[in-house]
């Protein structure tokens, strides 16, 4: 059995010397606000994700605020999001005054499905929220040709591919998250992209109240240039982000295959960048209990889809996974003797406990 004391951390952010020199660079600087670095980070962003200009922000949640606004949606709309998604996607569409419409999932990608989402299309549907969830873009195809502006939602998937292009290079509007634990952070930070000047200009003008004529609501959602400069720093090591979780994810695959676990299945055509690893198990909560116990943080990773929150009930395939879905920790700095003992802890918890174990035949009957 696996010692118990060791504790893996769920997530860790990833900070080395060389971000620490940029971000105390621009401390000595005595420019602390937006300014130069901010203004670097959006282009390296924009250029990375092969977008026109991007608008950097102090959070993922006001460049979604700020990508509804400059797309003017406003009270009278909807906008159609996945129901297995984090909450703040229902934040902002609710800041807007929007009504939320959530949609299904697909039972093994996890990302929006998008016939679900073409059943609930209406007359007023303004958007679309696409989250590439776990670090793995959604269909993209099938969701742009329903013909409705789609926000891309890459707070998971700095990174990820689909058709060899960058998420975050299809949707009218793209958004990022810089939060402490995501793919590449500046602790709390954000950013929209997009290639229309007038989307880029309406979302510039919203983040910052100062020194304007005309008065409109306007908000301030901007992030700092010491902020700015760590996330130029964590970009430029990105590729050996990347490179590390993808060893890893191939590491737990090769432990795993051969337990009563699902594995992540990444469909054809689209480049996963292992944000999380999330493996399927019948009870994740109860299997989270087992990890727990051997010194492993692993969680469900949205354990309450937004129709529990908004007292919706019919959405069987997001319940089943929301149910059924592990995440375990993954990350740069996890060790290779981490990744040992995680996966050691996951084969006994499926052997000390039949109610864990996975079967395809459960996943089937729980959306037929
Ligand atoms: C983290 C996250 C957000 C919110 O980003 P914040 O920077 O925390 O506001 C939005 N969408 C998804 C899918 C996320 O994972």
């Amino acid at each position: 059995m696996p010692p118990r004391r060791v504790v893996i951390p769920h997530s860790r952010p990833t900070v080395d010397e060389e971000d620490i020199g940029a971000v105390v660079a621009v401390l000595r600087s005595g420019h602390l606000a937006q300014g130069q670095a901010v203004a670097q980070f959006e282009r390296d962003v924009a250029a990375y994700l092969g977008r026109r200009g991007g608008v950097a922000t102090s959070s993922g949640t006001a460049a979604l605020h700020l990508a509804l606004l400059a797309l003017g949606i406003g009270p009278g709309d909807e906008v159609v999001l996945p129901s297995y998604t984090c909450v703040a996607l229902l934040h902002a569409v609710t800041y807007v005054g929007a009504a939320p419409v959530l949609a299904e999932v697909d039972p093994q990608a996890m990302t929006v499905c998008p016939d679900d989402v073409a059943r609930r299309l209406t007359r007023r549907t303004r958007a679309l929220i696409v989250p590439h969830m776990h670090g793995l873009a959604a269909d993209l195809d099938p969701l742009l040709a329903l013909g409705v502006p789609v926000v891309e939602d890459c707070a998971q998937a700095f990174g990820a591919t689909y058709r060899g292009r960058p998420a975050g290079s299809f949707g009218v509007v793209a958004v990022c998250s810089f939060y402490a634990t995501k793919v590449l952070t500046t602790g709390e930070g954000g950013m929209l992209v997009a290639d229309d000047d007038r989307i880029l200009a309406r979302a510039r003008d919203l983040r910052d109240y100062d020194g304007r004529d005309a008065l409109c609501t306007r908000y301030n959602y901007k992030m700092t240039d010491f902020q700015a400069a760590l996330g130029c720093s964590q970009l430029r090591r990105l590729p050996r982000f990347l490179a590390r979780r993808r060893a890893i994810a191939a590491t737990y695959s090769a432990r795993l295959a051969h337990l009563p676990v699902g594995l992540p299945v990444v469909p054809q055509g689209r480049g996963h960048i292992f944000y999380r690893y999330v493996i399927r198990v019948e009870d994740s909560v109860r299997a989270s209990r087992h990890l727990a116990d051997r010194g492993v943080d692993a969680k469900p990773p949205v354990p309450r889809p937004l129709h529990h929150l908004t007292g919706q009930t019919g959405f069987p395939v997001t319940d089943a996974v929301a149910r059924t879905a592990l995440s375990l920790p993954i990350y740069p700095t996890l060790t290779d003797a981490e990744v040992e003992h995680v996966a050691a802890a996951v084969a006994e918890a499926v052997r000390v406990d039949r109610g864990v174990r996975w079967q395809r035949s459960l996943l089937v009957s729980s959306w037929r």
